[in-house]
């Protein structure tokens, strides 16, 4: 099989190793002789595999029983919704920053459901920089962040002091640097762009954020009853949770958070080192809020755009066009993408240079 160098956006790329892993476990897994997928979720086998993955996020989080961990359904997508259901009372609001389309849609969702103010944005330069110096009001019912944009490349390279709760979307970088989760109240992120395939949402709570909101809700949507149920209260996803235990369990084996962002920011220095030096491309984000995990660049010329795609593609480099909004390239970095392929797409832009500049 060619090597493939895999920039997808999400769903992204994951380690070699754990997809072997999941496909022998579609066959036989646990050594059962029936395939994962063909097995109750409530067998001694699966629900080793559950308490597994939620105790590898407290793990890598480092946070004791004072945090609950489970796996739902409906994407992040849904927990813009269920965030509010849970944490906005009916009286109060919520204060959110609005830093992409995701941060958009999480307001969207939230106003539905109840008061919701936008305390800072970065709208009026189109997303290229995370907003900074805006005050938290103290009597908002919790405060929501976005920590990384995946389609606009910035990230919040530190987290803003909060007086309410803080409640954060990590969907495209969890578990690539070191963060202090206990300022956190509740961090969700779907498994696609990090962690697994996709299917299944991580959401991580504080306890005492639980009832929060006194609203009545359908109980799927009630995090008490997945808490309750210990992240089985239906049916989850099996097999996506298997999976993305399969990658967390890879991370804290090689070294764990730690490990892990240092090659990460290896492998944004060497990529945002060649996108600044080189004269065919040039960066979209300001540099200090260049995000680690997804690289927006553009040609610095329309018409090398059709040229760099065919060099690309002859050097077996997927996934790099940039989302609709933004254009260009899109390199997207991810914790299991190895620096060797990073390496490859900067021979590439190197190689044009010197055959289009
Ligand atoms: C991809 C993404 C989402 C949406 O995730 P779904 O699982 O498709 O609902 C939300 N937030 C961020 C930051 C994302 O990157």
């Amino acid at each position: 099989m060619t090597k493939v160098h895999n920039f997808s956006a999400g769903p992204g790329i994951l380690p070699q190793e754990v997809l072997k892993q999941a496909s022998e476990a579609c066959i036989n897994f646990d050594n059962m002789n029936l395939s994962l997928l063909e097995i109750s979720h409530r067998s001694k086998n699966y629900v080793k595999v559950m308490d597994e993955a939620r105790q590898l996020v407290k793990d890598l989080f480092e946070v004791g029983d004072e945090y609950d961990v489970f796996y739902l359904g409906g994407g992040a997508s849904l927990q813009f919704g269920m965030v509010p259901m849970n944490l906005l009372t009916e009286t109060g609001y919520a204060a959110y920053v609005n830093t992409g389309v995701w941060a958009s849609k999480a307001i969207k969702e939230a106003k539905i459901v109840g008061n919701t103010k936008v305390i800072a944005s970065s709208e009026d330069k189109k997303f290229n920089y995370i907003p900074k110096g805006y005050e938290i009001p103290a009597d908002a019912d919790y405060f929501h962040i976005t920590s990384n944009n995946t389609i606009y490349g910035t990230q919040m390279k530190q987290f803003p002091k909060s007086p309410v709760p803080m409640v954060c979307d990590m969907s495209s970088d969890l578990f690539s640097r070191r963060v202090n989760a206990k300022d956190f109240a509740l961090i969700y992120a779907g498994a696609q762009k990090n962690m697994g395939p996709a299917g299944s949402t991580m959401v991580m709570i504080r306890k005492d954020m639980l009832g929060k909101s006194g609203r009545k809700m359908l109980s799927m949507l009630d995090y008490q009853v997945h808490v309750k149920g210990e992240s089985m209260y239906n049916t989850p996803p099996v097999f996506p949770v298997y999976v993305s235990m399969l990658t967390l369990r890879w991370l804290k084996e090689h070294g764990g958070v730690a490990w892990i962002e240092k090659i990460n920011q290896q492998k944004a220095d060497l990529l945002y080192a060649e996108i600044d030096r080189n004269t065919c491309f040039t960066g979209t984000v300001v540099q200090e809020d260049r995000s680690n995990m997804n690289v927006c660049f553009l040609p610095t010329k329309p018409e090398y755009e059709a040229e760099f795609d065919k060099m690309a593609k002859a050097n077996n480099i997927d996934g790099i066009k940039g989302h609709r909004d933004v254009g260009g390239y899109r390199a997207s970095i991810y914790n299991a993408m190895p620096i060797e392929s990073v390496q490859v797409l900067v021979d590439v832009m190197k190689e044009f240079e010197s055959k289009f500049a």
